[in-house]
């Protein structure tokens, strides 16, 4: 055994799904002082933090603030607080995350309407009103932005506007865009959406930021019996966040620096920027895979710039893979979920990873082990498509 003071820890590439590279200025945030979580300087940093969570939602939405907790932390806090036993909720299912999100609405007592797409496309906004018409009283859409386990991006504002006609209210779950792709919730008309710290966003993971509508609120205010979660009462945490001086729980003053630090980031790079940047090194991955030989997973004009799918080539072994760019190259991919486990690779490009000198590395790590496994690419092609995006 080492200890963890004595340890050295590999330097990894992270470009798979989150946790993303921590940008320099947010580890040196995280290393502050901690401060007691009803310290008045802490309190600032909250409301602060609150403010600028704000803008990056789109929102004006009061209830906007990060519950501790992982990505799927926020995904309960919405769905716990928005669901009452017995409800109807819809739930677009072409991928893995959307999966998820129906077991939880489940959990909480949903009688749970699935929309099913083609994982790999974007879920037809037909389907969905079709299905509220053929199924009246639906309380509450859900749907995701970005299906990380697919690489497709899903049209919001169109979704939202169909359950808006039916009466239902629209939850977004946007862990994988926020940060990467302009999320508008009072523009879209989005009732409620969370995210995560670690994705995107680029901290580390811990926190999910989540935001709620007045007309979500008011969805709240009117159940009948009480919530079945403490811990992730919204109106509570709203005191907690809106510095009332009220002891919720004993929030991590560091995550908050870290969330904080990023948000900073954000400001200082400008958001369009941001998406610009993520745009341009996804196109460049994209473009690059293409030309060295590989075909990608999602449909083209629907694909999410931070998180690109390729197809495993035929023979290859998706673990040889992997195993060989992290031990050979320190760079961390992912693989398929569910049914596309052992067919795709999910390669991110999110927060400070979503630079051009990391897609370089990538696309070279990844030709050299793919022709050493035997498989015909043209890693040359693939630099020079890259490059020619990266160029422009
Ligand atoms: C990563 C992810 C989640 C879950 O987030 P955790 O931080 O792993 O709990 C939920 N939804 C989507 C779309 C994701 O990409």
């Amino acid at each position: 055994m080492t200890n963890m003071a004595q340890r050295t820890l590999p330097q990894r590439l992270l470009l798979g799904p989150g946790p993303a590279n921590v940008h320099p200025q947010i580890m040196a945030a995280l290393q502050q002082p901690v401060l007691g979580h009803l310290d008045p300087v802490f309190q600032e940093i909250l409301v602060e933090t609150a403010g600028q969570l704000r803008r990056l939602f789109g929102t004006e939405n009061e209830v906007t603030l990060a519950v501790t907790g992982t990505g799927f932390s926020g995904m309960e806090s919405c769905l716990a607080n928005l669901i009452e036993p017995g409800d109807t909720m819809l739930v677009g299912v072409n991928g893995f995350f959307g999966t998820r999100m129906v077991d939880f609405a489940k959990r909480f007592g949903a009688e749970v309407v699935e929309v099913n797409g083609e994982w790999g496309r974007p879920l037809a906004v037909e389907d969905i009103d079709n299905a509220l018409h053929a199924n009246p009283g639906v309380k509450i859409v859900g749907i995701v932005h970005g299906e990380t386990s697919t690489g497709v991006r899903q049209p919001i504002p169109e979704i939202a506007n169909v359950a808006h006609a039916y009466g239902a209210l629209v939850l977004m779950d946007a862990v994988t865009s926020l940060g990467g792709l302009p999320v508008m919730v009072d523009e879209w008309g989005v009732d409620a959406a969370y995210s995560a710290s670690q994705k995107c966003v680029g901290t580390i993971s811990g926190l999910a930021p989540l935001t709620f509508s007045a007309r979500a609120r008011e969805r709240i205010a009117q159940r009948q019996g009480p919530l079945p979660t403490w811990y992730h009462d919204i109106e509570a945490l709203h005191q907690y966040w809106s510095a009332q001086g009220f002891y919720h729980h004993t929030c991590s003053s560091t995550l908050v620096y870290g969330l904080k630090a990023a948000l900073d980031l954000m400001d200082e790079e400008g958001i369009d920027n941001r998406f610009a940047r993520h745009q341009r090194c996804g196109d460049a991955l994209k473009n690059g895979l293409e030309a060295m030989g590989l075909s990608l997973v999602a449909a083209a004009g629907h694909r999410l710039p931070m998180l690109t799918t390729v197809r495993i080539p035929e023979g290859v072994e998706d673990l040889d893979v992997r195993k060989a760019l992290l031990a050979e190259h320190g760079i961390e991919i992912a693989g398929g979920l569910g049914p596309l486990m052992g067919q795709i690779w999910r390669i991110g490009l999110m927060g400070y990873a979503a630079r051009p000198e990391n897609v370089r590395t990538l696309l070279d790590a990844f030709a050299q082990i793919l022709t050493a496994q035997g498989c015909n690419v043209d890693g040359d092609a693939g630099l020079a498509a890259a490059e020619a995006v990266l160029s422009r």
